[in-house]
């Protein structure tokens, strides 16, 4: 056990909890309460910051900063890369006299210039404009990145261009906030109440897996590509079903508990830990927040763990498909939406009137997933899920909402509605009491890409090193258009003369009918729902390039415009960079690939081969001397093993490497995409079959590689 682990024994969680954070209560206590108060107003109600404001509150911040012997500041933002940027900057000036001064202004605060030009724009700025700045969003908390030498104080900050284009994760993600907060409070405002603002709530669940650094560090395909490009099944697997929720050996509790040290002192609410499905796979889940905040915590849970591995001398995985033939790990999205009065808008609430809205804003939520499956689909895509969509391990590619029965029947029954169904029916239909039911197991159906879990839905397709925003960005917008659209159904309905109950329920029954096909109950994993949905009609988009095509698509392009989350110039500068990203990402994959099948497997493979042959001869000899030579058979059959093994590596490597090569023929990205993902990777899956076979005849002496059964489970 380190030192770190045993000092964790003797503090209180309350002693270090957000102190990482210039967090409210810093604010309060650092601020004038004028400033204090105009900050709020910024963060709230989205108000412009005043100058003199920034300068104090930038002030304030480089005095807690210096306090906790910070050095630099960085504006930390997300590119769409997924990744964070950061560009740190000292505090560290030299005054007129040419003496040293710590300085850090409001404009310091506000405005970063990193030289941004190396970040992807997906082609929206030309290099000789290629300048992007950064902005800093109050409303996420600065926070103190600990290094080894002192930490760094971070500014989130969103990354836009000189005209203003987002090149970030953030900016959109922000504007669908508050394109949803509007479409909601114009919802509640039918049942005659009036909130300030609505609010979009994630919580996303963090699967990783952890591996031994010395065998992390023998093999190049994890440290590269992250995952394994080869290595045979191991004989014991997942299914003794031993691993989920099982006891956390102590190594890795030591892990989870250093880790979740460092997230409280950031104000993490890391809550939930448990070992995962596959062996040396686990699980975090902090309590869900604001959107915008839960992303960037996210970004920064994916940090610490990755940095706290290293401090334990193990390594952190966070692709989605690691290792073949075992669970990927994903990171399930709690969605939901809160008032200002509190009210999870999810929940079904009380009163019979609380039910109606709910029900309307639940059939909002099936009209969006309907509507706009196949741009969902494509926020959740990139090269390490298509390992996992459709593995039987993880929802399909094709896009369904699971409610639950008691809620289907519910909606059923609103759609029948030959006689009058009431809102004090639907109480008595025990909608009230969803929540309850929900959370009983019985009632929940883990196969589902999008599932209502009582008060909240949750996205379960994307992939453990998915920045969150995008899917948020794109529900968040998809759930305001319906939700105005609806509400302009309603509003009409009641101006020919029905009460809001009745208006309500005639579009219910409207929309509960439009949207049908997109509820599923079933098995998403069987083969049956594959032919049910195209039946149905849903989008079933298997691969990464087939799904991104959905960024082009004139309706999900007018969607995303006409409610300003983001420009035709924005979608195409996405769409472009994650096709660029496909195809990179699976070039260092082949790469590796092809240098560890010639350098390490194909050594090993003749050396063994060698030791055959050698063997092989001396038995002829022994034969001849004894007049049998039928004692060479089985070794012979031996020899022919591994020598056509390592004839079809060879073969399969020349084919890989003559379709690599065409790879870098195509002009067009996308054509190029569909071309890896038609051909180059099953060429890859070729080369790979002729590694794990020689795997398992090679003497594990001469094998280069450490092996499944060491990786996942020792440790
Ligand atoms: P599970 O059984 O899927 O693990 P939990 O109830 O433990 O479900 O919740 C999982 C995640 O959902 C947690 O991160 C939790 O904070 C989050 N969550 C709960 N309520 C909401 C909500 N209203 N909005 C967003 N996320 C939520
Ligand atoms: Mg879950």
């Amino acid at each position: 056990m380190s030192s770190s682990s045993e000092e964790l024994k003797r503090e209180n969680l309350m002693d270090y909890y957000g102190i990482n954070t210039f967090n409210d209560t810093l604010m309060r206590e650092k601020l004038p309460k004028e400033a204090y108060r105009n900050l709020q107003d910024t963060i709230k109600n989205g108000a412009s910051l005043d100058k003199e404001v920034a300068n104090t509150v930038a002030h304030a911040m480089k005095e807690w900063a210096l306090e906790h012997g910070i050095t630099h500041f960085t504006h930390w933002f997300q590119p769409m890369t997924g990744l964070t940027a950061e560009k740190h900057d000292a505090f560290l000036d030299i005054d007129g006299d040419g003496e040293p001064i710590q300085r850090f202004s409001g404009n310091m605060l506000i405005q970063g210039e990193p030289d941004a030009s190396s970040f992807p724009s997906g082609g929206m700025r030309s290099t000789f404009e290629a300048r992007g700045y950064t902005m800093w969003d109050p409303s996420s908390p600065a926070f103190i990145m600990e290094g080894p030498g002192g930490g760094i104080l971070c500014i989130p900050s969103v990354f836009i261009s000189y005209n203003g284009e987002a090149l970030d994760k953030k900016t959109p993600l922000l504007r669908s906030m508050s394109v949803l907060d509007k479409a909601a409070c114009d919802i509640i405002k039918i049942f005659g109440r009036e909130v300030s603002k609505v609010t979009t709530t994630l919580g996303p669940e963090q699967e990783y897996f952890l591996v031994d650094i010395d065998y992390y560090e023998s093999r190049p395909d994890l440290i590269l590509a992250g995952r394994t490009l080869i290595g045979a099944k191991p004989p014991k697997g997942q299914q003794m079903e031993d691993h989920y929720f099982g006891s956390i050996k102590e190594r890795v509790l030591e892990f989870m508990q250093l880790a979740e040290k460092e997230l409280y002192k950031l104000g993490i609410p890391a809550k939930t830990r448990h070992n995962e499905v596959a062996p040396h796979q686990f699980e975090l889940a902090p309590i869900f927040s604001e959107a915008n905040i839960a992303a960037d915590r996210n970004q920064q849970v994916m940090e610490i763990l990755k940095r706290v591995a290293t401090r334990l001398d193990l390594a952190l995985l966070l692709h989605e498909k690691p290792f073949a033939g075992v669970n990927g790990s994903g990171k399930h999205l709690n969605w939901s939406i809160v008032d200002s009065d509190g009210h999870n808008l999810l929940d079904p609430g009380k009163t019979p009137s609380e039910n109606v809205q709910f029900l309307v804003i639940l059939v909002a939520v099936l009209d969006a997933v309907y509507n706009y499956a196949d741009i969902l689909r494509a926020t959740i895509a990139s090269t390490g899920n298509d390992h996992r969509l459709g593995a039987n391990e993880a929802p399909p590619a094709i896009m369904s909402v699971f409610l639950g029965s008691s809620l289907s029947n519910i909606l059923d029954s609103i759609e029948k509605g030959d006689e009058h169904v009431s809102a004090d029916k639907i109480i008595d239909m025990g909608i009230s009491n969803l929540p309850k039911i929900q959370q009983d197991n019985t009632d929940r159906n883990r196969t589902s890409p999008f599932a209502f879990t009582g008060n909240k839905f949750e996205f379960r397709a994307l992939g453990s090193t998915a920045s969150i925003s995008m899917s948020a960005t794109v529900l968040n917008a998809a759930v305001a258009e319906s939700m105005k659209a609806i509400a302009v159904e309603i509003v009409a309905e009641k101006a020919s003369g029905k009460d809001t109950s009745e208006a309500c329920f005639a579009i219910l029954k409207k929309y509960i009918a439009k949207t049908k096909p997109i509820r599923f109950e079933g098995n998403n994993y069987s083969g049956d729902w594959v032919a049910e949905a195209k039946k149905r009609g849903l989008p079933n988009l298997k691969n990464t390039p087939e799904a991104l095509e959905s960024f082009t698509k004139e309706k999900n392009i007018k969607m995303l415009t006409s409610l300003k989350i983001l420009s035709e110039a924005e979608i195409e500068s996405r769409y472009n960079t994650k096709l660029e990203r496909y195809c990179n990402t699976i070039a260092i994959e082949y790469e590796t690939l092809k240098t560890m099948a010639s350098t390490m497997v194909m050594p090993a493979a003749l050396a063994y081969q060698n030791e055959v042959v050698n063997a092989v001869q001396g038995l002829k000899e022994v034969s001849a001397l004894l007049g049998d030579d039928t004692i060479i058979d089985e070794q012979a059959k031996l020899l022919k093993k591994v020598a056509g093994e390592v004839a079809g590596l060879s073969k399969t490597s020349d084919v890989l490497k003559e379709l690599t090569e065409k790879v870098e023929t195509f002009e067009a990205e996308n054509e190029k995409a569909a071309f890896i993902a038609d051909t180059v990777l099953p060429a890859m899956d070729n080369v790979r079959a002729h590694c794990d076979a020689l795997e398992e005849l090679v003497p594990d002496d001469l094998w280069p590689l450490p092996k499944y059964r060491e990786m996942l489970f020792i440790m």
